[in-house]
């Protein structure tokens, strides 16, 4: 998993959680969790092992707020609505339909990488892992519970109990592709020495692997395979015609920056100084090459914000997070509804 909240003191969320309890509980602000609270570093109160429905509030010790409190209503959303699962479900649903289209087409391919002669190649498709095909959501629910925070220490433990439900549609799409010949590879950001019980979590859900070849690419494995997955892509490209990429991040796609990298520059800061038009990656391959999966909990459209967030206190994150809005007099393209 390629995440960013290791990076990440403090959402807005939690800020305006603290804001509120702040102002509405100052008197009382010595909490059932006030002594994990107090030790002013985040995913303290995963080490002492905080009581789940404890929110601690230190007395105006931002970074001492749990940290995973701003991905309640993201976590909640994938775990239980029925908008996430149907969104889920219909852009597999919509994959299954492009693949039988890219069979047809011997000039379809979906990754940049590919290059010619590639008609003849055998067909395959590249699926992320993590949030695109194993549902990490009751991770997230622990760190939030436990006042974690994404880590090694964390996230390590999880990957090794491989017991990641499946994000709904994946096996089903996945299962078709090799019905009807199609090889499917899987690029993950989780590290090599997290591939065996990758693996292990993906065949006893029933995911299709290979007996023969490599097909679960784990970032360094081989020298070059870093987290862009530009070389891992091109290593599939080499033998294979990529017919459909899916993906819950910009970077299962392509290496093209996300938009909005302008708030990064307090010189750009201001609404009319930001450049008239923005690219929009992929608006010609969604829906048809790339297939996405939403993931509201974290992904590289963070980037922008939490670029420097070591330096940044809470507040000034918020800050950042608040300037990355789009309010309808902001000329930047690509606002809800493009
Ligand atoms: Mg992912």
């Amino acid at each position: 998993m390629s995440r960013l909240h290791d990076a990440r003191p403090l959402n807005p969320l939690a800020l305006a959680l603290l804001v509120a309890l702040a102002s509405g509980a100052a008197a009382c602000s010595t909490t059932s969790a006030g002594t994990s609270a107090g030790g002013g570093a985040p995913g303290a109160a995963a080490a002492t092992g905080a009581a789940p429905d404890s929110l601690p509030v230190a007395g105006g010790d931002e970074q001492a707020v749990n940290p995973a409190l701003g991905d309640v209503d993201a976590t909640l959303w994938t775990q239980v609505s029925a908008e996430f699962r149907g969104a889920s479900i219909q852009a597999y649903r919509l994959a299954r339909l492009r693949l039988e289209e890219a069979l047809e087409d011997s000039s379809w391919t979906a990754a940049r990488e590919q290059e010619e002669p590639y008609r003849e190649k055998p067909p395959a498709v590249i699926l992320d892992v993590d949030e695109t095909v194993l549902d990490n959501s009751p991770y997230q629910a622990r760190l939030i519970r436990r006042a974690g925070t994404y880590g090694p220490d964390t996230w390590g433990p999880w990957v090794r109990e491989a017991r990641a439900p499946a994000v709904p549609g994946a096996l089903a799409f996945t299962r078709f592709a090799h019905r009807r010949g199609v090889r499917v590879f899987y690029v993950t950001n989780r590290d090599a020495d997290l591939e065996e019980p990758t693996a292990r979590n993906l065949e006893r859900l029933g995911f299709p692997m290979a007996d023969t070849l490599d097909v679960l690419l784990t970032e360094g494995d081989r020298p070059g395979w870093d987290g862009t997955k530009v070389a891992r892509r091109e290593h599939v490209a080499e033998d294979h015609r990529i017919l459909l990429l899916v993906g819950d991040n910009l970077g299962d796609f392509t290496d093209e920056p996300q938009p909005g990298r302008w708030v990064r520059s307090e010189a750009v800061a201001r609404p009319e100084d930001r450049p008239a038009r923005e690219p929009r990656v992929g608006d010609r391959r969604w829906g048809r090459q790339w297939i996405v999966i939403p993931n509201p909990v974290y992904g590289s459209w963070e980037d922008a914000a939490l670029e420097g967030a070591g330096e940044l206190t809470p507040r000034e994150l918020l800050r950042r997070k608040m300037r990355m809005t789009v309010p309808l007099e902001s000329s930047r393209p690509g606002a809800p509804g493009g």
